[in-house]
């Protein structure tokens, strides 16, 4: 259902963009060569209102990066439309779950959005995820001791609840470790679980969530339980969706985030000896089948080994009770305003640059996944790639992901944006975002660091939207993404070679990717072949 619905919008947006968008093309391949076209790219919308300074030189000169970061700085800095772009993606279109409409015409969006950034060439590359999910009408009735209103959502990919929903005494497991569960014991059996959870702050707390929370849903399982209540990270009523690590299949039980003031509240009622009744209804849409999903691939062509290639990339899916501005809306649209001050430089790099934007990312990296699978037969023409996923909080640098051997290349190539910020380069890796399978595939990739500012409060939640964005520290993003895009692709030889699998393994190791891979359930997925360097 979900895919004719999306096929029915993207014929709209269709007729929006040739009602509106195609007579002045036309007008435009009238008047000019196509070589100055490429060069004038007419602003359109969903870029309303911004106009591409004339005198824009076309890419015809090359020089070196250094010379070319001044520049690309003062235009990511300068007037663009990252803004509106950004603005349209949250507001107009919102939050955008892979499978969904929403996400058809954020790929509409970000097609045009590319087009008009100047890019030689923009189209998008097709992949299927095993489930198309979009909640339902999620709803708790507290039955005794008394009734109170309890607000939650379902986690992403949760099963449905059975037919009639579940009636169920509700226990209190603690923290969720052994001695959580122990406490509860046989009470657990056919049960909902309450998990208490500390407030979220740090980088390292959202790194450690996933494998712990793994961790306790198998104890949930050994249990025997019939659902679980996740107490909010977050306190003020904040909502927010997340994902059980898999490879985009339902998780195995139905599991909802509750706003922490009610998880309290039932935490202490338990406590002070009553028993909790609760009638849970979380009725989630599955789709039949695979449903089918986009990502959307420009390319600016290198002027001595185009077939060699950097990848800028971002995700372009969110989840859905926000409107995903930080996450990763405002990379999206990063990306997109990189391709801009790339092509506007005038100048060519050795190597080519493609600008991919992922779908898929929220269910553990389907889209990127997908694309190095696509692409394997030219990933040894990769030569690194540059991923931004963390919000609009100050850049530190980049971590490489335990490439030491990429290190002194790229400490001496993003040189000229160490003003920016990019100073500090780490080598932690972890299952965090697309870099994820270029790097088991053995390719150098550098992750943006960033403080996390209001990131980790708003993480996924109903409060990450366009209000939260930091527009000046964005363009800073634009003006470093950009710089070292180019850099890369411009270096003379690569930044490291490509890591055979043998080599691959070490750094799992090195790096204790490894364990959190084995702690997500990912390690057999890397053993079988199924992702990463093929044995
Ligand atoms: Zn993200």
């Amino acid at each position: 259902m979900a895919a004719r619905e999306a096929m029915n919008l993207r014929a709209k947006e269709r007729e929006l963009l040739v009602r509106f968008l195609l007579p002045p093309l036309a007008v435009a391949l009238l008047l000019f060569s196509p070589s100055v076209i490429r060069s004038q790219s007419a602003p359109i919308s969903p870029q309303r209102g911004w106009q591409v300074p004339s005198g824009t030189p076309g890419c015809s000169v090359e020089k070196s990066c250094a010379e070319l970061a001044p520049a690309m700085t003062k235009s990511a800095l300068g007037p663009s439309p990252l803004e509106e772009n950004l603005r349209y993606l949250s507001d107009n279109i919102g939050g955008r779950l892979t499978g969904t409409p929403e996400a058809d015409r954020a790929v509409g969006w970000a097609v045009e959005a590319l087009r008009h950034a100047g890019v030689d060439e923009v189209h998008t590359e097709k992949f299927t995820i095993p489930v198309g999910w979009t909640e339902g009408h999620t709803a708790v009735e507290i039955l005794s001791p008394a009734p109170f209103r309890v607000h939650l959502t379902s986690i992403g990919w949760s099963p449905p609840t059975p037919e009639g929903g579940i009636t169920a005494d509700v226990v209190d497991a603690g923290n969720g470790d052994d001695t959580g569960f122990a406490k509860a014991g046989a009470t657990v059996a056919g049960a909902i679980v309450v998990i208490h959870s500390n407030l979220l702050r740090t980088w390292e707390d959202l790194a450690s969530q996933y494998p712990a929370d793994e961790q306790i849903v198998r104890r949930a399982m050994n249990a025997h339980a019939a659902a679980i209540f996740w107490m909010s990270t977050r306190p003020n009523m904040l909502l927010y969706r997340q994902i059980r690590i898999s490879d985009g299949h339902l998780g195995p039980l139905p599991e909802a985030i509750v706003a922490r003031e009610d998880a309290e509240r039932m935490a202490r009622l338990l406590a002070s000896g009553q028993e909790i009744r609760a009638h849970l209804e979380m009725p989630n849409k599955i789709s039949s089948r695979p449903v089918e999903s986009e990502n959307v691939v420009a390319e600016i062509r290198g002027r001595e080994k185009p077939d060699e290639f950097v990848i800028l990339g971002a995700h372009l899916d969110s989840w859905d009770l926000g409107t995903g501005a930080l996450d990763n809306g405002c990379d999206a649209a990063m990306v997109i305003d990189a391709a801009r001050v790339v092509h506007a430089s005038g100048s060519l790099p050795r190597r080519s640059i493609r600008f991919v934007l992922f779908t898929g990312e929220e269910q553990v990296m389907l889209g990127s996944w997908a694309y190095a699978r696509a692409h394997r037969p030219e990933l040894d023409n990769m030569d690194a790639g540059i991923f931004f996923d963390s919000g609009t909080g100050p850049v530190t640098g980049y971590t490489l992901s335990g490439r030491t051997d990429a290190l002194p290349a790229v400490r001496e190539a993003l040189e000229p944006i160490q003003s920016l910020g990019v100073k500090q380069f780490t080598l932690d890796a972890g299952v965090d975002t697309d870099n994820f399978d270029f790097l088991l595939e053995g390719i150098p990739t550098l992750v943006v660091n960033q403080e996390p500012a209001n990131y980790i409060l708003n993480y996924h939640a109903a409060s990450d939207s366009f209000d939260k964005v930091d527009m000046a520290q964005l363009k800073r993003q634009v003006a470093i993404a950009a710089v070292t895009a180019y850099a890369l692709a411009d270096r003379a030889e690569r930044i490291a070679p490509r890591q055979s699998r043998a080599e691959i393994e070490q750094l799992m190791k090195d790096t204790g990717l490894a364990g959190e891979m084995k702690a997500e359930g990912l390690l057999s997925q890397w053993t079988s072949g199924e992702r990463g360097r093929q044995p």
